[in-house]
């Protein structure tokens, strides 16, 4: 099957629940940002510029569970932030488990290793040594980590275990070369191939996160794809990346810019999501099949924002997870309260101009599996297409040339900084590692294209 059994089968009985109840709006997935610090400053990454990265600024752990009790959300996707960063990292996801929640850990797969070795000291017994010694040959743990590992682990906390309730959801937004630069730092897309091999080895599933900007190339993406399937993973998300709101506000105002020469319109969605449906035959893509025609353009769809809220150290975020117009004590009020007729794009027309363009997996996804807009045989499509086999592991994987960058001596970080200082000069913010403003990330991806062609 494309997914697990027991997962898409507990997806579905929470739909019929509420379609038996009859419940007007209620929670798929919830976004849970228990905090926004990062070890990363990725080129364009607002999220750790439009919330305090204090790691004072955390949401508590039970706040965390309680907000998953509250909206009961089936699924629970953990980010921030970088997630492993919460000190409470390990009896956040036990939290949740316990509570039966499909828990997706959305990381920069930069720590992914040291919490897989937390993991096998937890589990260690002389049993374990051979697949120590695998590891050790495969080079995805030092000796140093392996005496560690033998020594056990004491501290009587809890560990992340491999469970079918359970995904690691790496980011990668291309492959090496290209990754690294957006990151903003060499090595970090080695690492997560080396951290993704590794969870494989120990029995987790994995699956891959990836933003398609206006720049990006859709040959490189499906050749990550490609690569991670090779490599075993167990699926692949993607969404298209979209500017709003203040950045798009001020590009107008300020600058005197048209927004359209940067952001993702969603004419330009569709045209670079024209393959989605065959990735998705090719590919463990998730995400329905109707949201998957959406996004190649072949039908509309309502945004039903409530059905992934966002809950961080502020509340719950209203409307989405891109927009903020407030925050909220509780799901229930944050349902009640808001005006959800305000937002999304209803046949062809934006009741909020900072809608306009977006086509984003957290306001469209679940309106695929909701049955918003439902056209004849779509309960069909999501079932087979949930229930139906997995498409086959792309057997090639190691013809791609996905170490193509720092890995193979191309230093280009200094490239990208000077980058970052050219648009930081030009409209006249701080420079340093990204400012938030997404033309650093067109500059950047601008520049990639370019030395392709030479
Ligand atoms: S996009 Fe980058 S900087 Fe932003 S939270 Fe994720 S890893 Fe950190
Ligand atoms: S369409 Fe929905 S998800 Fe997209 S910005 Fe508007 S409210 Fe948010």
């Amino acid at each position: 099957m494309r997914f697990p059994f027991a997962l898409s089968a507990k997806i579905a009985a929470h739909i019929i629940k509420h379609k038996l109840r009859r419940t007007p709006k209620f929670a798929m997935v919830l976004q849970l940002e228990p905090l926004h610090t990062c070890n990363l400053t990725c080129t364009g990454c607002g999220r750790i510029r439009e919330y305090s990265t204090n790691l004072k600024d955390m949401v508590p752990l039970e706040h965390c569970l309680a907000a998953a009790a509250e909206c009961e959300a089936p699924m629970v996707s953990v980010c921030g932030g970088e997630p492993l960063i919460y000190p409470q990292i390990e009896e956040l996801v036990a939290g949740l488990l316990e509570q039966s929640r499909i828990v997706y850990i959305c990381t920069n797969g930069t720590a992914m290793r040291k919490k897989l070795c937390d993991y096998l000291a937890a589990i260690y017994s002389p049993a374990l040594e051979p697949k120590l010694a695998e590891l050790l040959r495969e080079k995805l743990i030092t000796d140093k980590q392996a005496g560690t590992i033998r020594q056990g682990k004491t501290d009587g906390r809890p560990v992340i275990r491999p469970t079918r309730w359970l995904y690691w959801n790496v980011h990668i937004d291309g492959l090496e070369y290209t990754h690294d630069l957006i990151v903003e730092r060499e090595g970090v897309f080695r690492e997560c191939v080396e951290a993704i091999k590794m969870a494989k080895r120990l029995g987790f599933q994995v699956a891959t996160n990836t933003t398609v900007y206006k720049e990006t190339d859709v040959q490189e993406i499906e050749d990550t794809f490609r690569f991670f399937s090779w490599l075993g993973v167990d699926g692949h998300t993607i969404s298209p990346g979209y500017d709003y709101d203040a950045a798009k506000k001020d590009m107008v105002k300020r600058l005197g810019r048209d927004p359209e020469d940067f952001f993702l319109t969603r004419e330009l969605t569709v045209k670079k999501f024209a393959k989605i449906l065959d990735w998705g035959r090719q590919f463990t893509i998730f995400g329905t099949p109707v949201y998957q025609e959406f996004l190649a353009g072949r039908r509309d769809l309502t945004c039903t924002a409530w059905a992934i809220p966002t809950y961080n150290v502020r509340g719950w975020k209203a409307p989405c997870y891109l927009m903020t117009d407030g925050h909220y004590p509780t799901y229930r009020e944050m349902l009640e309260r808001v005006d959800w007729e305000k937002y999304g794009v209803v046949q062809g027309v934006a009741r909020d101009a900072r809608c306009e363009n977006c086509m984003v997996h957290c306001g469209y996804d679940p309106s695929g599996a909701l049955g918003t807009s439902y056209q004849r045989g779509d309960h069909w499509k999501n079932f087979r297409y949930n229930f139906w086999p997995r498409p086959p592991r792309y057997e090639r994987g190691h013809e791609i040339q996905a170490l193509n960058g720092f890995s193979v001596g191309k230093g280009h970080l200094a490239e990208a900084k000077a980058t970052l200082k050219e648009a930081a000069a030009r409209s006249g913010t701080s420079s340093g590692c990204g400012s938030g403003d997404s033309r650093e990330r067109e500059a950047l991806l601008a520049r990639i294209a370019a030395k392709k062609e030479a």
